[in-house]
């Protein structure tokens, strides 16, 4: 399953709802009036089913994938989330509980009694709901919000592309996967994230770039893009960092080397990359080169000519199989 939000259906919003079953209530007749007044209470229990629908479709919080889960708290704090979906279910159940109480009402009352009854219990229910609309609204924006997120499949091994801007990274995509990748829009950014996949035959990597999530040093981010690190963070593969040592670079060596020492601060496998090695930049390629000399495996590439890219592939499919094997 890819995003655990993809199924849920979204209803109406409070208000909407409300004013669904008021516009339909003069509409709905019956050969008599009870039969009439029950029929209009039977089609605002028929809205709240759209409710209670919801709320079993709404994932469990805790069951979510820890990416997901960051996902959502970059939306909204995850106690309001429980605590909203709590009293949307009291709200909805006990409306529930009203109506049926009214239809035996107006089943034992006068004719006469029965309109009276009817728009009483209406009344009852709309201040039942409007009471936490606040809190209903919120899960419904929530959950329409996630649900358009495009698919980034957290239980598959994930290849993560980093760098600052403009080095390359969405070519690299490109160039690795077998298909062409899906353009995604994420919570995280306000930039375009490429989803690529690579089937080696046994199993599925997705390759993802970062855009606007590891390409800037850690002092310059927002709330958000430090949550959106901890989503990534969550996925389970390795990072490609990505250094431009051509002469179009728009980062000094300096600055690369920063940002990708931040990245290693992430705690992940972190492998550097050199690309644009076909219009190589001699003094950024060697003060970037003499910085990653005590590293292991550095690899030089270019994305756009195809240079390099079967060892890198080799190298880190490598990674992924062990770490596949080993159950990590
Ligand atoms: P991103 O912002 O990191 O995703 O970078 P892009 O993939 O959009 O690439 C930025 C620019 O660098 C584009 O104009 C690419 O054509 C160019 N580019 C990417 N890879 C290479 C390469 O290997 N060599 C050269 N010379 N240019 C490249």
């Amino acid at each position: 399953m890819l995003n655990p939000f993809e199924k849920v259906k979204i209803p109406p919003k409070t208000e909407d709802l409300i004013k669904i079953v008021l516009n339909r209530i003069p509409k709905i007749g019956g050969s008599t009036p009870k039969e009439r007044e029950i029929k209009r209470l039977d089609f605002f229990k028929e809205q709240l089913k759209r409710y209670q629908e919801f709320l079993k479709e709404f994932p469990r919080i805790e069951e979510l994938h820890p990416f997901y889960r960051e996902t959502v708290e970059i939306f909204a704090d995850i106690n309001r989330v429980k605590l909203c979906l709590g009293a949307m279910n009291r709200g909805v159940q006990l409306s529930l509980n009203l109506i049926e109480r009214y239809r035996r009402l107006i089943k034992g009352s006068d004719e006469k009694e029965a309109n009276k009854l009817m728009r009483q219990c209406v009344g009852r229910v709309n201040s039942i709901l409007r009471a936490r609309k606040d809190c209903i609204d919120q899960v419904i924006d929530l959950a329409s919000q996630l649900k358009k997120l495009q698919a980034i499949d957290p239980n598959m091994l994930t290849i993560i592309v980093a760098g600052p801007p403009n080095v390359g990274k969405s070519t690299l995509v490109g160039k690795i996967s077998s298909a062409k990748p899906e353009v995604a829009s994420y919570p995280f950014t306000t930039k375009e994230i490429h989803v690529g996949h690579i089937d080696t035959g046994l199993y599925k990597i997705q390759v993802i770039d970062t855009p606007g999530i590891l390409d800037r040093p850690m002092k310059e981010r927002n709330k958000i893009e430090l949550k959106a690190i901890n989503a990534i963070k969550n996925l389970e593969g390795v990072i490609l960092f990505l250094f431009d040592v051509s002469n179009q670079s728009l980062y000094s060596a300096k600055e690369q080397i920063d940002l990708y020492e931040e990245v290693k601060s992430l705690k992940k496998v972190v492998i550097p990359v050199l690309n644009k090695i076909d219009d190589k930049n001699e003094e950024l390629y060697n003060q970037i080169k003499s910085h990653l000399s005590a590293e292991g495996k550095v690899f030089e590439i270019s994305a756009e000519k195809g240079l390099g890219l079967d060892s890198l592939l080799n190298y880190v499919l490598n990674i992924l199989q062990n770490a596949k094997v080993l159950g990590k």
